[in-house]
C-alpha cells in the first residue's frame, strides 16, 4: 500500500480532493492511504504558535521548526520507514522523472509550508528531499502536496486501470502526447483527422509519432534534446 501523511496547518484544505475519481477508488480498494496531520497539534504553547519573525529582519513570518519537526518524527516513527518531502519554491524541480523515481517508495511524509516558508533547518536536517512543483510561488505547500500525490500515485502499478495508457503519456518518453479525439466524428464542423478512422495501425502510429514531435517542437523545444527515440 502507498501511504502519504500530509503535515499542514490547514487540514481542512484536504476535505474533498480524495473524494472523487481514481484517488477515491484507490483508497477504497486499499491501494492508497492518506492521513492529514495538523501541525498545530505539535505546538507546546497555549497560543499554538507555528510561526515567528525572521532572524535578520524582513517582511512576513517564518514557520518555526519545533512543531514541524515533532510532527515529522512522530510520522516517521509511526510508519517505520518514510521518505520526508518538504515543498518549497527553492527545492529541486519535481518532474515526471522525479515522480517515477519516487514512485518506488511506499511511505511519504509531505510537509506543507505557509507564510514566508519554513525555517531552513527543517529541509536541511529533517527532510530527504526539498521539492518545487514549478517556477512560480504558491501561498502554501498544500497544492504542491496534491500535485505530488496525484503524479506519484498514478505510476504505482494497478492505480490506473489500464497501465498501458501510462506508457504513451506526456513526458514518459521525453515528448508531449499526440492529440486525442473521441466521438462524435464531426463536431460543429470540426472533423477528426481521417487517419484515425482508417483502421491502418501503422499509419496511425506514424501520425501519432509525428504529431508528438511537432507539438513538442512547438511548445516545449527544451524537451527535444533529451527525448528518447
Ligand atoms: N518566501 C518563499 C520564497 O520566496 O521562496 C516562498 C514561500 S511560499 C509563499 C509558502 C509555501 O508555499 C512554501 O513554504 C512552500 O511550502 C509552498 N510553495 C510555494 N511555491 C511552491 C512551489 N513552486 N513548489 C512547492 N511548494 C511551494
Amino acid at each position: 500500500m502507498l501511504h502519504f501523511k500530509i503535515l499542514t496547518i490547514f487540514p481542512k484544505y484536504f476535505a474533498s480532493p480524495f473524494m472523487d475519481g481514481l484517488l477515491k477508488q484507490a483508497i477504497e480498494n486499499g491501494v492508497l492511504r492518506i492521513d492529514v496531520q495538523d501541525i498545530r497539534e505539535f505546538t507546546r504553547d497555549k497560543h499554538r504558535t507555528v510561526d515567528d519573525t525572521p532572524y535578520g529582519g524582513g517582511a512576513g513570518m517564518v514557520m518555526k521548526p519545533e512543531p514541524i519537526v515533532f510532527a515529522i518524527k512522530q510520522a516517521v516513527a509511526d510508519a517505520k520507514a518514510s521518505t520526508v518531502i518538504v515543498f518549497s519554491p527553492k527545492g529541486k524541480k519535481f518532474d515526471q522523472a522525479a515522480a517515477r523515481r519516487l514512485s518506488r517508495h511506499k511511505q511519504f511524509v509531505l510537509v506543507c509550508g505557509r507564510y514566508e516558508g519554513i525555517d531552513e533547518r527543517v529541509p536541511a536536517f529533517y527532510a530527504d528531499e526539498e521539492l518545487s512543483i514549478g517556477d512560480y510561488v504558491l501561498s502554501g505547500g498544500e497544492a504542491a502536496a496534491l500535485v505530488f500525490i496525484e503524479s506519484v500515485a498514478r505510476l504505482v502499478p494497478g492505480f490506473v486501470g489500464n497501465d498501458e495508457s501510462l506508457v504513451r503519456e506526456s513526458y514518459e518518453n521525453g515528448l508531449l502526447e499526440y492529440p486525442q479525439y473521441t466521438k462524435p466524428r464531426t463536431f460543429e464542423g470540426h472533423e477528426v483527422p481521417p487517419v484515425l478512422l482508417s483502421g491502418n495501425h501503422r499509419a496511425i502510429e506514424q501520425w501519432r509519432s509525428e504529431q508528438s514531435l511537432k507539438l513538442t517542437a512547438e511548445r516545449r523545444p527544451d524537451l527535444l534534446g533529451a527525448a528518447k527515440k
